[in-house]
């Protein structure tokens, strides 16, 4: 049985002026994956990223999301579907004159009618999910470090349980921990939730380790898609650059290390067992 597309999106063409971004384009999403767009600085992964989320419209072509076709989309109903995805952009995107608590409770209070208290409930627990002490809620965004940022934007674009998450760039300029932490984060978001995750990243060691399906953007299309092991097979020269080079070959000998031997039972563990 093919799996349920949450996203189709087709033939879309993008221009600025005389610049084309996107040729044509296809793609779709399956529920519960883990869907990375790659592609070289100005090839359309975030303007493409946008037009998922119904911020900007492609010049032509056809974009559906949850079965919605976001072209034929009214006010009303655009209201409903935006509180279905959660979004979480490349700088952040935090208001500068709330705290991380009011932050992550606010399209809870823009989106319903619960209690202060509640959303502040709420917003707690986002913010333990994404692995942020409690103290940090009454913090300013000015105050983070960049993990932190990216935590804290995550746990507002986590506010309203989406069951679609769009990240742009979750690690950039992060240190190789808080990197690895997000990662960590990610994957129990699609385990433990069945999140769909469509993420724009250059990160290879992401790439190798968690991405189910990885779309290479270049010259206005998809040039190719699969897992990195498929994307391996094929010469388009976008593809071949995550392949190539030092970086790229020690992130797939990372990938390819066997996972650690599983745990045995201590001698204390297995001692105190009834025989
Ligand atoms: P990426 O995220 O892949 O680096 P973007 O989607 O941000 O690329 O941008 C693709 C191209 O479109 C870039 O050349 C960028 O300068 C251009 N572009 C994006 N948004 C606009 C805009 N609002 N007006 C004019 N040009 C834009
Ligand atoms: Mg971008």
């Amino acid at each position: 049985m093919e799996a349920e597309e949450v996203i189709d999106v087709h033939q879309v063409s993008t221009r600025f002026g005389e610049h084309v971004v996107h040729a044509g384009l296809d793609l779709t999403v399956r529920r519960a994956e883990i869907f990375a767009l790659v592609g070289g600085s100005g090839s359309g992964k975030s303007t493409l990223l946008r037009q998922m989320v119904f911020l900007q419209q492609p010049d032509s072509g056809a974009i559906r999301v949850l079965g919605v076709d976001l072209q034929q989309l009214g006010d009303n109903p655009a209201l409903a579907l935006r509180q279905r995805w959660g979004v979480m952009f490349q700088h952040g995107g935090l208001f500068g004159s709330l705290t991380v608590k009011e932050n992550i409770g606010l399209p809870l209070r823009e989106h319903s009618d619960l209690p202060d208290a509640l959303i502040d409930d709420i917003a707690a627990a986002k913010l333990a999910l994404t692995g942020l002490a409690p103290e940090v809620g009454a913090l300013y965004p000015a105050e983070l470090s960049g993990g932190m940022m990216k935590r804290a934007s995550l746990a507002r674009a986590l506010a309203l349980d989406p069951e679609l998450l769009f990240l742009d760039e979750p690690t950039a300029g992060l240190d190789p921990d808080s990197a690895g932490g997000v990662d960590e984060l990610v994957r129990t978001l699609r385990d433990l939730f069945g999140l769909t995750i469509v993420v724009v990243t250059h990160d290879l060691d992401f790439l190798w380790q968690l991405a189910d399906r990885v779309a290479v953007l270049a010259d206005g299309k998809v040039q190719g898609v699969g897992s990195m092991a498929e994307l391996a097979l094929m010469n388009h020269p976008g593809i071949r650059a995550l392949f190539d080079g030092p970086r790229a070959r020690a992130a797939q000998q990372a990938a390819d290390r066997p996972p650690p031997p599983r745990q045995t039972p201590t001698d204390s563990e297995a001692a105190s067992k009834p025989r």
